[in-house]
């Protein structure tokens, strides 16, 4: 793809590189992935891509090979590698104070909370970590609220889940995962969890009864391959919440910030939740920050001593999630996620039939069903990563689109150009 070599993208290497090996000489991507199957945990396929450095949607390899990204960590890196801003903050940051713990005050935790505030219509932040540890956080309020305000029957708390669910990897997350993958030899899982089927609200009204603490979903489902609920479906998740006095938590970590159009994507549907759990974007891809942010009355159930993280909530991670609600306090991304996402669309609509099964989108944010007929979603991968396009698939067929929030549109134009040579050439 000719804009690979977009004169402007170009980003020059810093001197002192910590790619060599031992004795000196510099290590190319094959040593590298060699070496890494030797010292790392097999947890994960990447793609036979050695990144070592990126500027806004443009990752180069070892080698000096350039790629667009189109992966966006994920979406982590919805303002894309390095955003100015966000880069700025946080070197400002690091020269003022990096860490206090959470056994003194500092002096950016109070703007990080306004700020997160103002950004979800919500009241308290929790900050933590990881995108797991604020699901983790989101289901310790969510019983501690059942057991103190609702009067569910000690240990009785019941949380209510979707099928096809990702929330993260911890014992008790995955003890709630439907995907054997994530589970098989990973008990004995925690109780007190029951699966319904994703976009049915009558399972969810059949489920609820006087233990239920919570229904926790994913207002669009990411890992699932981008599943979007039918209209009506979260509005729906929060009248019967409402009405049978349980918490609705929306898990955002990664449909949230931007990605959709909206600065969260139960503002498609005009809903806000108890508790809404944030993360990835929220750290601009430079650091891991994670929170949940909910309702005064709900997060004050955690009173001193009963919850915490030596890192949550440090000084350089509030700076640079600061940063981030600054960029999306004008709506710009918001606004880009939703007109790019028109574009999107419109490119991938006359692939169905031709190579594409079907495809769901929202914003910045697709979803696409490779027919198996051309490939697996691994080998469509590769072949994009090979026209010098990173993608990686979900769940076997699924290629999932998900492009830092400030590609241009020449640049989505191109990667479109790319998706349609290759499921159909
Ligand atoms: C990524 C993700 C998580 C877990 O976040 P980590 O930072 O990887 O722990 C939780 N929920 C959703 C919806 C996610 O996409």
């Amino acid at each position: 793809m000719t804009t690979t070599t977009n004169a402007q993208n170009t980003v020059t290497a810093p001197a002192d590189r910590n790619t060599t090996a031992p004795g000196g000489a510099p290590r190319s991507s094959a040593e590298l992935i060699r070496a890494e199957e030797t010292g790392l945990a097999h947890n994960y396929h990447p793609l036979p891509v050695v990144i070592a450095r990126a500027e806004g949607s443009w990752v180069e390899d070892v080698e000096g090979r350039r790629y667009l990204d189109m992966l966006s960590g994920y979406s982590a890196l919805n303002f894309g590698h390095r955003h100015p801003a966000l880069v700025r903050a946080a070197h400002e940051q690091l020269d003022l104070l990096t860490l206090t713990s959470r056994a003194f005050h500092n002096d950016r935790l109070a703007g990080f909370a306004e700020g997160l505030a103002e950004l979800t219509g919500l009241d308290v932040t929790l900050p933590m970590n990881t995108g797991a540890e604020a699901v983790e956080s989101g289901i310790k309020i969510a019983r501690k609220w059942a057991y103190e305000v609702k009067g569910v029957p000690r240990d009785q708390a019941t949380i209510i889940v979707a099928d096809g669910n990702f929330h993260g990897r911890t014992t008790t997350v995955v003890s709630f995962s439907t995907d054997p993958t994530a589970r098989e030899g990973f008990g004995p899982f925690t109780p007190g969890f029951r699966v319904v089927p994703y976009n049915d609200l009558a399972a969810i009204e059949a489920a609820i009864d006087e233990t239920t603490a919570a229904v926790l979903i994913e207002p669009i489902q990411g890992e699932a391959g981008v599943v979007i609920p039918d209209d009506g479906y979260l509005a729906g998740v929060r009248q019967l919440t409402r009405a049978s006095n349980s918490l609705f938590i929306a898990d955002e970590i990664q449909s949230g910030l931007g990605r959709t159009g909206r600065t969260l994507a139960v503002e498609h549907e005009n809903v806000t939740p108890d508790l809404v759990l944030l993360g990835k974007a929220l750290g601009g891809g430079i650091v891991p920050v994670s929170a949940v942010v909910g309702r005064r009355d709900v997060m004050s159930v955690l009173r001193p001593g009963e919850h915490g993280s030596t890192f949550g909530g440090n000084p350089l991670a509030a700076a640079v999630a600061d940063a981030v609600i600054g960029l999306l306090r004008t709506g710009e991304f918001q606004e880009r996620a939703a007109h790019l996402g028109t574009v999107l669309e419109a490119g991938l609509r006359p692939l169905v039939g031709k190579g594409v099964l079907r495809y769901r989108a929202r914003g910045l944010w697709a979803g696409i069903d490779i027919d198996p007929a051309i490939g697996t979603g691994r080998e469509i991968s590769e072949r994009l990563m090979a026209r010098g396009l990173l993608a990686k698939d979900t769940h076997g067929s699924t290629i999932r689109l998900a492009p830092p929030l400030t590609i241009t549109e020449e640049e989505l134009t191109d990667a479109i150009a790319v998706v349609t040579e290759t499921v159909t050439g």
